[in-house]
């Protein structure tokens, strides 16, 4: 495959602002009805959204056919997993999470059954929950009676446009006839915050369950309305044995779904777990530790936000198309750098050979290391970063090309490479 060559190396330290972490969450409805309660416990509870495997597009709602790098044959995310969870989606430790109910949702009486259930993890992790009655919140919980139970993963929650959800609580996951079963309401509310502070499914844990695919395909469809994607996504994803909720696989995980002897090859049945594991205390204690501690195991963090429409200009001073992205960005951890590179697709999506030189795709790159601590403010209020794809690369009679942008960060020392955002301008856009 051809590599882009990179044109030039150099993202200055420019201007400054604030900013958090990049991503909304894609939620298909697991099309639950409000009939059929308990027959959801047995085996699935709720749908997530792989912090990696998607990006934001403009209007907050993500769309992997643009943004996922792999389907245009861009070098996929190699970042590793560690522990449990995305570190990269990880809250800050000792960070207090603001949490809001929205919209009306729920009684008083729900909403303290709420809170108390998630409270829990304050006592393991180096976290808070502080529940606000106004005002923005970094969690957006809604208390409905359909929708499923979901919920984005960590600090992913802070580029879900302000005013939506980031959690979604379908009741109907613990109320049968008007009847709270608060066991089952804690197990929901526990494994959701568990996603909430950065937790993944535990049943994604590498080569542990031996699925036994069409059975799982036909009682999903049948329970959830889940097609064979949301199974394979929500079920059958696996990560690397790292990026699990714990050092080992824990079975008894808050994590893991629990499912009927018939899904497996081998016979083996998870029972659902009603309690947070002492493989969970264990791991949130690692991730979030007390007493001071820092996270171990620092890697460099970017969080990207507030990504907006790309502009695009023929420039004639300038002898090409000058491509401006906006964004903001912030870093912590440690030093990793940054890539923002920007291609020419043509109408069928695929990539363009330079005619200046047929070897390179048509293309830039800049990037440059940032130290943690940086704040970036891409392009906002003032120009103050471009690439520019000279016209003399650019084929003639290239018909409704489009620009796609991606923005991701590169960790040397592990040689990771972690996509954070993308963008597609169209060439009707393009001014
Ligand atoms: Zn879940």
């Amino acid at each position: 495959m051809k590599q882009l060559r990179y044109r030039s190396i150099a993202v200055g330290s420019l201007m400054t602002l604030s900013a958090i972490a990049l991503n909304a969450h894609a939620q298909k409805s697991s099309g639950t009805s409000s009939g059929k309660p308990l027959k959801y416990f047995q085996g699935l509870s709720c749908s997530t959204v792989d912090p990696r495997s998607i990006g934001m597009s403009k209007d907050g709602t993500v769309t992997n056919a643009i943004s996922d790098p792999r389907a245009i044959g861009l070098p996929k995310d190699t970042s590793k997993t560690r522990a449990l969870a995305d570190d990269y989606f990880l809250w800050d430790v000792g960070k207090v999470i603001s949490v809001k109910f929205i919209d009306n949702g729920g009684s008083y009486t729900l909403r303290q059954k709420v809170k108390a259930a998630a409270k829990e993890w304050e006592r393991y992790a180096n976290l808070t929950f502080d529940f606000v009655e106004s005002g923005d919140a970094n969690v957006r919980v809604l208390l409905t009676d359909k929708g499923g139970c979901n919920s984005v993963v960590g600090s992913y929650a802070t580029g879900v446009p302000a005013d939506k959800k980031t959690m979604n609580i379908d009741t109907n996951f613990f109320y049968l006839k008007g009847v709270c079963y608060d066991n089952y309401l804690r197990q929901t509310i526990q494994h959701e915050f568990g996603h909430a502070i950065g937790l993944l499914h535990e049943h994604s844990y590498k080569n542990k369950i031996q699925w036994n695919k069409e059975v799982v395909y036909k009682d999903a469809l049948e329970t959830n309305g889940w097609d064979k994607t949301m199974v394979d996504f929500q079920i059958f994803t696996q990560y690397s044995s790292l990026y699990t909720n714990g050092f080992m696989y824990d079975p008894k995980s808050i994590m893991h779904y629990g499912f009927p002897a018939k899904w497996t090859m081998n016979n083996i049945e998870i029972k659902p777990n009603f309690y947070i594991s002492q493989g969970d205390i264990e791991t949130v204690g690692f991730l979030y530790p007390k007493n001071g501690a820092a996270r171990p195991d620092m890697l460099p963090k970017f969080n990207l936000s507030n990504l907006t429409t790309t502009k695009v200009v023929k420039d004639n001073a300038k002898k090409g198309l000058v491509i401006y992205p906006s964004f903001n960005l912030s870093t912590s951890g440690r030093t990793g750098k940054i890539l923002i590179i920007a291609y020419l697709l043509d109408s069928k999506g695929g990539t363009v050979l330079s005619k200046a030189n047929p070897n390179n795709l048509v293309g830039v790159v800049k990037g440059g290391d940032l130290k943690p601590g940086t704040k970036l403010n891409i392009n906002k209020g003032e120009t103050n970063f471009e690439l520019v794809i000279p016209f003399s690369e650019v084929p003639d009679n290239l018909l409704n090309y489009k620009i796609f942008v991606s923005i991701k960060m590169i960790d040397e020392v592990n040689d990771e490479t972690k996509y954070l955002a993308s963008d597609e301008i169209p060439y009707s856009a393009i001014k």
